[in-house]
């Protein structure tokens, strides 16, 4: 996306309220935007309900030189306490329209629909391929530029083609290929495009038996995962040196003492060690310092520095893996 130094100043916000009539938003506060509940006060929020206003808007901020982020759900960002200087983009509900075709297995959906909602839409359909992401709590688009997913697997698997708009308004066309999808990594993630939309193509399965899967996955995710305090799920990537010595993420912080560590609000969960949930009150400084802890902790036990999954969005820069502002906070 792109980046300034300069805060949206009136013009943007009359230009983009002239584009987008009622879908801008002032001051909002970014706890309302993100899993975490956390963050203060952001500019400017521009919530575009069509492919055509995603464009028109990303073409207004292009022009502006404004610091602008596309969002879906939250899910993987920390905002910051003090909150955000720019234009949050929040691709959500309102752009969330699907069609399918059971003949073909294909379904097209834009980037805003939850993609609970997205997975529960193709069991009823009966196609099989993505129950793996029933318990997901992000927006398609986010998840397609995560490549997000469980079990091994990752929602680009069945991906034919993605529509984004690029970082000056221009609606592109990728195919899987070019969407470039690896382990939690897609092209998304670099060439600053906003996702607006996806086309899927499943194999049909029986809609019981999907169904029956989806209610052992979401069984296991509730046995496995805190549920009742906000968090922004897995913290830290797993990473395959570190799992051949103490074990993934989660193992490796627990092996170290540190499950159920508290900071200020937050707190390493007692229920999943790669869980920071917020107990009441937390600040992104309490979330930071437990992830900077974590870190070092496995670090110093062995010479492994784990990489976070987790997104931190400063209040004057992008959007940069949470583990860099910690170590940077902590040193
Ligand atoms: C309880 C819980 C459980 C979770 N379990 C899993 C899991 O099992 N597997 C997993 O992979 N993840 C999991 N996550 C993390 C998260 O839900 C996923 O990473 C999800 O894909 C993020 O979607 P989002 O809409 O919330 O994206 P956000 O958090 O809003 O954004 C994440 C990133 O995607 C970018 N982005 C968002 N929307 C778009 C768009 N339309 N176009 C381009 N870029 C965009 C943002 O700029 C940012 O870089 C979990 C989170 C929680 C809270």
């Amino acid at each position: 996306m792109s980046a300034a130094d300069a805060a949206p100043a009136p013009p943007l916000r009359a230009r983009l309220e002239v584009a987008l009539p009622g879908r801008v938003a002032a001051g909002v506060s970014l706890a309302r935007l993100g899993r975490w509940r956390i963050g203060g006060p952001v500019d400017l929020v521009v919530t575009p309900d069509s492919v055509a206003d995603v464009a028109r808007a990303v073409a207004i901020l292009a022009d502006s030189g404004v610091r602008w982020t596309a969002i879906g759900e939250g899910s993987n960002i920390l905002f910051d306490s003090a909150g955000h200087r720019g234009v949050i983009l929040r691709i959500g509900p309102d752009l969330a329209r699907y069609r399918a075709d059971p003949a073909t297995g294909e379904i097209e959906a834009e980037a805003g629909i939850w993609v609970p909602c997205f997975v529960r839409r193709t069991l009823t359909l009966g196609l099989a391929g993505c129950v793996h992401a029933i318990g997901i709590p992000g927006m398609l688009g986010g998840l397609v530029a995560m490549n997000g997913g469980s079990q091994r697997r990752g929602i680009g698997d069945a991906v034919v083609e993605v529509t984004a708009v690029d970082p000056a308004g221009r609606l592109k066309h990728f195919a899987r290929a070019a969407c470039d999808f690896a382990y939690r990594a897609s092209v998304f993630q670099r060439n600053g495009a906003v996702v607006v939309a996806a086309r899927f193509r499943y194999a049909p399965a029986d809609p019981a038996a999907l169904r029956r899967e989806a209610i052992a996955i979401m069984a296991e995710r509730r046995r496995k995962f805190p549920s009742r305090l906000p968090n922004c799920g897995s913290v830290f990537v797993s990473d395959p040196a570190l799992y051949a010595t103490l074990g993934p993420p989660g193992a490796a912080i627990e092996a170290v003492g540190l499950k159920g560590t508290r900071a200020g609000g937050a707190r390493i969960s007692p229920v999943h060690a790669n869980f920071i949930v917020n107990e009441g009150g937390a600040s992104s400084d309490d979330v930071l310092a437990l992830i900077a802890l974590a870190r070092a902790r496995v670090l110093a036990a062995t010479g492994i520095a784990m990489r976070s999954e987790v997104l931190h969005l400063p209040p004057d820069g992008p959007l940069r893996a949470a583990h860099e502002k910690a170590e940077a906070t902590a040193a």
